[in-house]
């Protein structure tokens, strides 16, 4: 069954337009990724999907699990179960993570979890994620290293359980290492085969270890090509080069 349909969507950012008439659809469990040069309309799509009311949405329809969405407000997605891990995540003095996550839970986002079931999962999260058990106690994003944030987003992931997450860039500006930590949540969130994902970026090194469905390019606000998982390997090989010269592009 379809989670997510995206149908002739086109987006607004400050009377300009930027994306021209999108279709996707994501099925239950799959993982969807969107490559494609920089300022080509990703983090728009994102936005647009979470509700943003930067990005005006002129034309098209938006279903989730089966309801229009486009009037909904960013936070009815969220409780509806749409997570956006962002680019660049806000810092929030004065609201731990541990508070944020449990907060989150309580107005209805995730399933509901008894209190020693949650330290439970959030003890083995943290495990997976190699943060250390204060970590859960500081201020959400403030101070927080690159690695830092994006392994708290995905820990935040882990935690409500959404039905459909999108991971904006989750791993750009990040070491080694810490990519392959951020990869081993993103694969753990996948194993439950219960959320789909869509993971947009523009580097192909978290989907290194990860299981990909299908893969869309996006070029000047259009999606130009949908493959399966073999295609992040043309782009890891050719780059985005082959898909911007417009006799390539199947239409
Ligand atoms: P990508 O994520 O693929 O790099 P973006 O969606 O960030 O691309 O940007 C697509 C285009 O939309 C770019 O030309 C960018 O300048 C413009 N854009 C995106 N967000 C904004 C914004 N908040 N204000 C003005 N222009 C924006
Ligand atoms: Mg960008
Ligand atoms: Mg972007």
């Amino acid at each position: 069954s379809q989670i997510l349909q995206i149908k002739k969507l086109s987006v607004n950012v400050e009377e300009k337009e930027i994306l021209h008439g999108i279709d996707l659809q994501i099925g239950k469990g799959e993982t969807h990724v969107l490559m494609g040069p920089n300022g080509a309309g990703k983090s728009t799509l994102g936005y647009a999907l979470m509700g943003n009311p930067r990005y005006e949405i002129t034309g098209g329809e938006i279903w989730f699990q089966g309801k229009r969405i486009e009037e909904e407000s960013a936070d009815q997605r969220a409780r509806a179960g749409m997570f956006l891990s962002f680019q660049n995540p806000l810092e929030v003095p004065g609201l731990s993570l541990n508070g944020f996550i449990r907060s989150a839970l309580s107005a209805g986002q995730g399933g509901k979890l008894r209190f020693r079931e949650y330290r439970k999962e959030l003890a083995r999260a943290m495990e997976l994620l190699q943060l250390d058990g204060t970590f859960g106690e500081r201020e959400l994003n403030v101070g927080f290293s690159g690695g830092e944030k994006k392994k708290s987003e995905i820990l935040q992931m882990l935690m409500l359980k959404p039905v459909l997450a999108i991971l904006d860039e989750t791993d750009s500006g990040l070491d080694v290492d810490a990519v392959r930590t951020v990869s081993q949540g993103v694969e753990a969130f996948q194993k439950d085969r219960k959320g789909s994902l869509l993971i947009i970026t523009h580097s192909t090194r978290i989907l290194e270890s990860l299981h990909v469905d299908y893969t869309h390019v996006m070029v000047d606000g259009r999606i130009v090509t949908t493959g399966d998982g073999a295609l992040v390997e043309q782009i890891n090989r050719e780059g985005f080069e082959p898909f911007m010269n417009p006799e390539a592009v199947e239409r």
